[in-house]
């Protein structure tokens, strides 16, 4: 058990474990110290000056992010000196900072303008020289704009720390410094998996999606196109956010009835592809084993993870699945069976998938998710993406009744929806495999792989044979396990892995929290209830079980595995 501290924070008592830093133990006192480069288990490098605070005896300010407490200690955290050095500091930033605030994407959620408004700032008492950097707009995914960064380092640290990936770092030296990728190459020329995770850490506009609402709204004003839509299972879990509900509210209803309202188009539940990618990724894995083929099998339903794969691992990508996502998996289904079924000419269909994160918008653009030159997804929109819409559209979201998805791709199974969190596939996957293989339907939940550990192992006894698990979440954890695997050290046999800590509802392209939130609320676990929530109210909790998915392979599809199922929903990779 930890040592506790005693301390005041402007006169107030408080008492804390060792090691906390005066930045948490303010919160303790119900006082709150402002941060800007500080976040929460990505950076701690006391860099900004901003959460500086005053300390009886010592001299000068000290950053509260980084100075852990001592017993005895008295510090002011909003005397006269602090507050005049926070608004310097701001002004300083804003000095270098290319002000767009009213037509910047960040725009009302940007840390750095709500804190200038705190501290009543002159925008303008420090006019510096003003650098003017190329955006790097290299990738279809991210846009880099260095002209309004802060130099905070939260992205350096997410990309380097926790996604083990160091796409991007501190680059020059003096008033030249700035973030960019190696030898100042765009983005695409590095290893970034595009999983978006910089974007949700930067605190002010300088990391956005590229955005892809003008191509759909012109398909929507188009006679000549179909549009059709379909959505990730986590989108329900967060969109609410972006209407600021609080984070936990599920909004599937509203959120299908607020597309349908956007103009002529069919919404579609990526839920129904989640459930096929089990039937098919069961019988790869069970013909893996059969056949004596690459194990362990890792799972394919991340981009990010497959890019990660490509640049990283060129020897373990026979281990990955085969399986496309299921967005890729719903994009050859629509511009094929949907289609053929319906008579329309697949090049008169407008396909947009709502997605969590910036790695689906890379993954629509591979080749070899397409036919002859056309792409199965035409566009990729992100949580945010779907809510501007919405929100020019001028729909009172929070006050819609809510509507269903539409037929044939309505229905789907509680296993479907827990995709959307780090393990959901895994234990979809066990739930289906205990039931086929050992006959039974009594194990439903696999508690030791739901969580947000970043490593969680399990064994199971199925059919006869005890199986080893594992799933990890985050690059860097991935990262661990993969070295495990190839130095023997480990011996799983199907192995989960998705990008983003936490799973989909963390992805990159999820509504932005500030730095309040995030420092202080558990949003991964808040995100990820309501899906769980959502399964256990859902009378068909397995894959094997839905009735769409059955309807496929009648009509369409034949048998998981067979030559029609395995043209239009495996794929293969690239070594990168
Ligand atoms: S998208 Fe992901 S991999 Fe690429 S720079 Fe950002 S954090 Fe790094
Ligand atoms: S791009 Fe954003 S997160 Fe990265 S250093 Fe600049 S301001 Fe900070
Ligand atoms: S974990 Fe989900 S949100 Fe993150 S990169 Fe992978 S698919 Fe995208």
């Amino acid at each position: 058990m930890k040592k506790m501290i005693n301390l005041k924070i402007n006169d107030i008592p408080v008492t804390v474990p060792e090691g906390t830093s005066v930045l948490q133990a303010a919160k303790a006192a119900n006082i709150k110290i402002p941060s800007l480069c500080y976040l929460k288990d990505v950076n701690c490098i006391g860099a900004c000056r901003v959460c500086v605070v005053e300390i009886k005896g010592r001299r000068g300010l000290m950053a509260a992010c980084t100075y852990p407490v001592e017993e005895g200690i008295e510090v002011y955290t909003n005397s006269p000196m602090v507050r005049a050095s926070r608004k310097t500091t701001i002004e300083l930033i804003l000095s270098t900072h290319r002000k767009k605030c009213l037509s910047c994407v960040r725009s009302n959620q940007c840390e750095l303008q709500k804190l200038a408004r705190d501290y009543m700032v002159d925008e303008d008492r420090f006019r510096g020289e003003e650098p003017a950097y190329e955006i790097d707009q290299t990738t279809p995914y991210v846009i880099r704009d260095n002209n309004k960064c802060i130099q905070c380092l939260r992205c350096v640290s997410t990309c380097n720390k926790i996604q083990g990936v160091g796409a991007i770092g501190q680059i020059r030296r003096g008033f030249d410094v700035r973030v960019g990728s190696p030898f100042d190459q765009g983005l695409d020329s590095t290893s970034c998996v595009g999983c978006g995770q910089c974007i949700v850490a930067c605190p002010v506009g300088a990391l956005y999606e590229k955005s892809n609402i003008d191509d759909v709204w012109a398909a929507i004003d188009n006679p000549d196109k179909k549009v059709v839509f379909f959505t990730a299972p986590s989108i329900a879990a967060t969109l609410g956010e972006f209407f600021d509900l609080p984070p936990g509210t599920h909004v599937e209803r509203q959120m299908v009835q607020a597309i349908r309202m956007l103009g002529d188009v069919e919404v579609f539940n990526m839920n129904v592809t989640a459930d096929l990618t089990i039937l098919e990724e069961a019988n790869e894995l069970i013909e893996r084993i059969q056949t004596k083929k690459p194990l362990p099998m890792f799972t394919s339903c991340c981009p990010g993870w497959i890019k990660f794969m490509e640049h990283n691992y060129h020897d373990l990508l026979p281990n990955l699945s085969t399986c496309k996502s299921p967005q890729g998996m719903f994009g050859a289904l629509l511009k094929s069976y949907y289609c053929q079924k319906n008579h329309i000419d697949p090049k008169d269909l407008f396909v947009v998938s709502v997605i969590p994160c910036t790695a689906k918008k890379f993954e629509v653009s591979r080749p070899e998710l397409g036919h002859k030159g056309m792409p199965d997804v035409d566009v990729a929109l992100t949580t945010r993406e779907l809510g501007r819409m919405i929100r020019e559209a001028g729909i009172y979201f929070n006050d819609l009744a809510g509507e269903d998805f539409d037929d044939p791709f309505a229905l789907a199974s509680g296993a479907g929806k827990i995709f959307g969190a780090t393990g959901g596939v895994m234990e979809a996957a066990l739930r289906t495999a205990a039931n086929i293989l050992d006959g039974t339907n009594e194990k439903i939940e696999f508690m030791d792989v739901r969580g947000t550990p970043g490593i969680k192992e399990a064994t199971y006894r199925i059919a006869g044979t005890e199986v080893d698990v594992c799933v990890a979440s985050g690059l860097a954890n991935a990262r661990k396990v993969v070295e495990m695997v190839r130095s023997g050290e480990k011996n799983y046999l199907f192995i989960e892995i998705m990008a983003c800590p936490g799973g989909c509802i963390n992805g990159g392209g999820q509504p932005l929290q500030r730095d309040s939130v995030r420092n202080y609320v558990d949003l991964k676990s808040l995100r990820a209830a309501v899906l769980y929530d959502s399964d256990k109210e859902n009378e068909m909790r397995c894959s094997h079980e839905s009735p769409v998915c059955q309807m496929l392979y009648d009509e369409y599809l034949e048998k998981p595995g067979k030559a029609k199922a395995h043209s239009l929903l495996h794929t293969s990779y690239t070594p990168r």
